[in-house]
């Protein structure tokens, strides 16, 4: 798939040209005050660069989940300011998505300028189902770079979504994948293709249903798959054991069953969980065998039996992708076994594997609990795009941007 690169871009030259950039810039805000910058921060490279050259950069990305109508809750107004400090140079806002101030702002900028666009989710044609209406709005954004504009794709957070800022506009213009989109599907190739054996998969999080695919797809290609979190209870509960007050999936269970009898020598569950009476961050904790889990008692965390011996797997991996915490990491008390297999990854990692971390709750823990982002080869932006890639399925923001250009 002969995807264009951004060095593809600058080396055709861009100074004094428009080039439209979707970026990822969906941060955590608690009263309006950003709580974790790693997604503008990770948009910084690109966008420097275009400016750098000389491009008129115009940006459009998303925040929160508005109702397809302005909602000043969800203004980019906070990551505009951000993004500008972290880039050190100014960052327009615009106060529309492509109306008035958005064109008259965009035909007022000179070389090396960026505009944010506001809110792409305050206009319901982003996300609409209609591609007539998805590509109006497309065609509205193109017109802010004008006719010999070019688009770069650097959202990778958004790339498994057909939305008109991710894929319809790749349609329309020169289409070239930003530095970071770049990046990320570079590891994901090297995780499903080039990965050096063995290859070991840790999965945890809450549901099962969630990641059923991935676990039906993984399972075939890794050499063990380690499950934790609360979906660990639907496995031991097809084993026939029974899981007290633990998140259950009930409709799952035969699944797991077949999974268990299919891939039983890939599959590792814990041996010992720690049990609470109630989901609480203060109900006192106690562990127990993974049979012996009591009826009025819920799995909370692994335990540190199951962590020694997760880990001794994974210290022999040469390849390792993780996606969902071991247990309730929001809760000290139960944060122990994502913590312990997130030391075992960075042990194996020091050691020269090969490591990947996705998921949005699962790159939280690995800041909240204290450990050295540095510690993996890399921290995925993206949680639900680097699922579907590694399930099988195709990403329509990246598919787009293999098609020829013109
Ligand atoms: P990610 O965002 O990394 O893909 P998920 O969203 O699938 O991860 O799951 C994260 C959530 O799973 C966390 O909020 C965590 O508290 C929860 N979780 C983990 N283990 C359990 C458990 N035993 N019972 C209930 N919830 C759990
Ligand atoms: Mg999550």
């Amino acid at each position: 798939m002969g995807i264009k690169s951004l060095d593809d871009l600058l080396s055709e030259g861009v100074s004094g040209r428009g080039v439209l950039v979707r970026s990822d810039l969906n941060v955590p805000l608690d009263d309006g005050t950003i709580t974790d910058p790693g997604r503008i921060i990770a948009s910084v490279p690109t966008l420097k660069a275009l400016s750098d050259a000389g491009a008129k950069v115009v940006v459009t990305a998303h925040l929160g989940r508005p109702k397809g109508e302005p909602d000043p809750k969800f203004s980019l107004a906070p990551v505009a300011a951000a993004l500008g400090e972290k880039l050190g140079r100014h960052v327009q806002l615009a106060g529309d998505v492509v109306g008035s101030d958005a064109l008259a702002r965009a035909e007022g900028l000179t070389d090396g300028d960026i505009l944010l666009l506001e809110n792409i989710r305050f206009d319901p044609r982003e996300t609409s189902k209609d591609d007539a209406g998805r590509l109006k709005l497309a065609k509205a954004l193109v017109e802010l770079v004008g006719d010999d504009g070019a688009f770069v794709s650097d959202g990778f957070g958004v790339v498994h979504r057909k939305q008109a800022s991710v894929y319809d506009v790749a349609t329309l213009l020169p289409h070239y994948a930003g530095k970071l989109v770049a990046a990320e599907v570079k590891v994901l190739e090297q995780l499903t293709s080039a990965g050096e054996r063995p290859y070991a998969v840790v999965l945890g999080g809450s549901k099962v249903s969630d990641k059923l695919a991935v676990i039906e797809n993984l399972a075939t290609k890794a050499d063990s798959l380690i499950i934790g979190g609360g979906m660990c209870f639907t496995f031991l509960a097809a084993q026939g054991l029974s899981v007290g007050s633990s998140l259950l999936e009930e409709s799952m269970i035969e699944t797991c069953r077949k999974l268990l009898d299919d891939y039983g020598d890939v599959l590792h569950l814990p041996v010992d969980i720690v049990v609470a009476e109630k989901f609480a961050a203060d109900s006192p904790a106690e562990t127990v065998a993974a049979d012996k889990i009591p009826d009025d008692k819920m799995g909370l965390d692994i335990g540190p039996e199951s962590v020694r011996r997760f880990s001794a797997l994974l210290a022999n991996a040469k390849t390792i992708f993780w996606n969902g915490p071991m247990g309730v990491f929001e809760f000290p008390a139960f944060a122990a076994g994502t913590k312990g297999v997130a030391e075992a990854i960075i042990g194996a990692t020091e050691k020269g594997a090969f490591s990947v971390v996705g998921g949005g709750d699962s790159a939280a823990a690995v800041r909240q609990l204290g450990l050295a982002e540095d510690g993996f080869s890399h921290i995925s932006t993206g949680g639900g795009a680097s699922l579907e890639y590694l399930e099988g399925k195709t990403l329509p923001g990246i598919e787009v941007l293999g098609r020829p250009n013109n």
